[in-house]
């Protein structure tokens, strides 16, 4: 289902958006104006119908036909172009959305099918368009439903006021009403179902993108903090359980500010964004999480491994930084040209009575990195080993 989403609704321009709008819902308005012309020109029919409410119904729906029409022209050769359409996209929703909760109104909201329709539609319409049009066009749908049953309550307008006593005859509706309703509902119910899943499926894969925002780092694409104190919190009770071993990393690039200063932020971003490439051609996928967690700080969980393989991963990945030749995206302040840089990394295995301390412990290890010369890894002694 969520392919499907992907392969129908998001690879749809703006303006052909617009156009399976007006597509989809123009057939229904042409049999709605030749059911109608038909009703009013057949004497048993327009004997039980109010025809001025007709007639003026009819108007309104051809309007809306055929500006939908004239859109839909004009947008066809736009219909590949990735470029916003706001006008054409708020009319049509307008007009869609009018015609389906008048037609509703005037056959009786709560009896006529057309309000399950209106319900599709709006889906429809959900799935296609952005907000703010939609909710325009839902204002003016429950502007018209509200008011319309407002006028009812206090006596304004007759309930269905298209109709007239004579559609029921009895408790049951004249045949002709009957096969009308009937069409409206066949034709309603296959559409609607779908694209009810196709809303639910797409909310489900906003929600899942969302998430995954929420626990990206926007600039490198690697972890953020949220999700790596996620993962730690959950391998270190999963170690715990099982006794595997688990190390931290924490690393920070040396002199970063210098960066900066000399090359511009645009280099300072480039730079983070290599090192990131460095982190995750550097780590086992996907056991490894290498993780931005601040500024110019990094993070590495490494499951499953001891305390002198974790300082072989780290050494090399030290190493891989100091040689690398960073590229320099900046404004050319100091000169174009490869930057060179080093990092400053602390490790930290979890031992077994001080598993959540294991973040404080790789963070003094980097200090003492940083304090012992930079550009080396130091590892934190184990929990009873500490003085
Ligand atoms: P040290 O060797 O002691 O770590 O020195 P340092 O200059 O790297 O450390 P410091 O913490 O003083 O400076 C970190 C700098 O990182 C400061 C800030 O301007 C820079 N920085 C933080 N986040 C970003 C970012 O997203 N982009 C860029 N370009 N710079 C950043
Ligand atoms: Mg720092
Ligand atoms: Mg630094």
């Amino acid at each position: 289902m969520r392919g499907l989403t992907e392969r129908v609704f998001d690879q749809l321009t703006p303006a052909a958006r617009v156009q399976v709008a007006i597509w989809t819902s123009t057939p229904f308005f042409l049999v709605v104006l030749v059911g109608h012309g038909w009703a009013l020109a057949d004497d048993a029919m327009r004997g039980a119908l109010r025809p001025g409410v007709l007639l003026a119904l009819q108007a309104l729906v051809a309007v809306c036909t055929l500006s939908n029409l004239v859109i839909g022209v004009r947008l066809w050769r736009r219909r590949a172009s990735p470029e916003q359409v706001a006008w054409p996209t708020l009319l049509t929703c307008l007009s869609i959305g009018g015609v389906y909760s008048v037609i509703a109104v005037l056959a009786g909201t709560f009896t006529a099918p057309t309000s399950l329709v209106l319900l599709g539609v709006l889906a429809i319409g959900l799935l296609l368009f952005p907000l703010r049009p939609m909710l325009i066009a839902y204002g003016l749908c429950t502007a018209v439903l509200l008011g319309h049953d407002l006028g009812v309550q206090v006596g304004v307008w007759p309930y269905a006021p298209a109709l007239t006593e004579r559609v029921f005859q009895g408790h049951e509706p004249v045949w002709w009403f009957s096969v009308w309703r009937n069409f409206v509902l066949a034709a309603a119910c296959p559409v609607l179902l779908p694209l009810i899943m196709l809303l639910f499926a797409r909310l489900d894969r906003m929600h899942g993108r969302l998430n995954q925002l929420s626990r990206t780092d926007g600039l490198t694409g690697l972890a953020n903090r949220r999700r790596f104190m996620e993962v730690l919190a959950s391998e270190l009770a999963r170690c715990r359980r099982t006794g595997a071993p688990l190390c931290v990393a924490l690393l920070d690039i040396d002199h970063f500010k210098q960066v900066n200063d000399r090359h511009g932020h645009l280099a300072g971003d480039a730079v983070l964004r290599d090192l990131a490439a460095i982190l995750m051609a550097s780590v086992r996928a996907p056991s490894d999480l290498p993780a931005r967690i601040g500024g110019e700080e990094f993070a590495l969980v490494l499951p499953d491994i001891r305390q002198d393989e974790a300082m072989a991963v780290c050494e090399r990945l030290r190493e891989r930084v100091a040689s690398h030749a960073f590229r320099d995206d900046g404004d050319g302040r100091d000169g174009a040209g490869p930057l060179a840089l080093s990092i400053s990394i602390g490790l930290a295995e979890a031992a077994e009575a001080d598993t959540d301390r294991i973040l404080v412990r790789a963070d003094q290890a980097l200090y003492r990195a940083k304090d012992s010369g930079r550009d080396r890894v130091c590892v934190a002694p184990r929990a009873q080993e500490r003085p």
